[in-house]
């Protein structure tokens, strides 16, 4: 194991398993567990190992165990950020979907484990109480961990402007971070690497003027009237500086361009949609016929928002 998880970690028997062939750490534990249906994009092959905590404890647990294997890792929320290898991953995947406290703290702070679905926050939570908010994170489907891991928002905030602090795991144990503008950009932050997991934010939430159901209601239904439906992970890229990805790929004719089972939507040219039992590999191959036309065009390189595992 990481010798720095010893300050938490009680080495306990199961931590001595080499699992497979039925041999498995936790009761919590699948093998060859099949990502297609945990990711929105509805491709990808089998994870070695996924593990399902049921709680806090089991997730921290299961994390510290993570440490001491020798293969790749990744944590999922709601698999709607994400594109996984046709072959599938070839390590362990920790899946936060059952962590779902959500408790009121007073005076407009919340504390939200990171499984909570990012919608349920703002429906319970933002609407029912007519909190700011809305603008910024209706219709992005996931988690509330995926977000914060993603710094999630529209052009009118993102998630990380709402918190007071975060809850992450790393390899050096279990840590709180004061949330502050320093710590996250456009679709980034710096308190939680890759290979970390987000347990859990603390909010703080104002009371707003406009009523915040009629926001929602009003971004739903633009939402619906300029994003295709169908399975997809929503923008492949991150705008460019004062730029629009979809601007760029469109300029470039590329709207309406399949690939097998993919394609380029007519409606909104970031968005690559697995129309009929698209593979990865057509997905990918889109990607880079994107990247490549938009180089050649505008000298602009793009840069992919939704997150790639087992391939390339
Ligand atoms: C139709 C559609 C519309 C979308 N619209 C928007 C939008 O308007 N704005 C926007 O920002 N995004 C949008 N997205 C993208 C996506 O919904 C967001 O990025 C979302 O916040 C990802 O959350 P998730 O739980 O699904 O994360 P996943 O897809 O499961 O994971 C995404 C990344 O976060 C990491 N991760 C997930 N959970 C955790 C955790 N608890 N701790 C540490 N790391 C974690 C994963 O390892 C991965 O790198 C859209 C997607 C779709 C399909």
């Amino acid at each position: 194991m990481c010798a720095s998880m010893q300050w938490k970690w009680e080495l306990d028997s199961r931590l001595r398993y080499s699992w497979g062939m039925g041999n498995l750490p936790f009761d919590f534990a699948v093998e060859n567990f099949p990502l297609a249906g945990a990711s929105l994009y509805k491709v990808g092959g089998p994870a070695k190992l996924a593990l399902l905590p049921r709680t806090r404890a089991e997730a921290v647990e299961a994390f510290a165990w993570l440490c001491t294997q020798d293969l790749p890792k990744i944590v999922l929320g709601g698999g709607s950020n994400v594109l996984i290898a046709d072959e599938g991953f070839p390590g362990i995947v920790i899946f936060t979907n059952e962590l779902k406290a959500l408790q009121a703290l007073g005076d407009g702070r919340f504390f939200v484990e990171g499984g909570v679905v990012l919608d349920t926050l703002v429906r319970e939570v933002i609407i029912a109480n007519n909190y700011v908010g809305t603008g910024a994170l209706t219709g992005i489907p996931g988690t509330v961990g995926g977000a914060i891991y993603m710094n999630a928002g529209t052009v009118n905030g993102s998630i990380c402007e709402l918190m007071d602090s975060v809850d992450v795991l790393t390899e050096e144990g279990l840590r709180t971070v004061q949330m502050e503008p320093s710590l996250y950009s456009y679709r980034d932050q710096g308190f939680c690497p890759p290979s970390g997991l987000i347990l859990a934010g603390s909010f703080r939430f104002e009371k707003a003027e406009e009523d915040q159901q009629a926001i929602y209601d009003r971004y739903i239904e633009r939402r619906r009237r300029t994003q295709p439906q169908g399975n997809s992970c929503g923008s492949v890229f991150k705008n460019p500086e004062g730029e629009h990805a979809g601007r760029l790929i469109e300029s470039c004719g590329l709207k309406g361009t399949r690939h097998g089972g993919a394609v380029i939507s007519e409606m909104h040219a970031n968005f690559i949609v697995n129309d009929s039992g698209a593979t990865c590999a057509d997905i990918l191959e889109l990607i880079e016929l994107c990247k490549r036309r938009v180089r050649e065009e505008f000298g602009i390189e793009l840069q992919e928002e939704v997150k790639i595992f087992g391939a390339r």
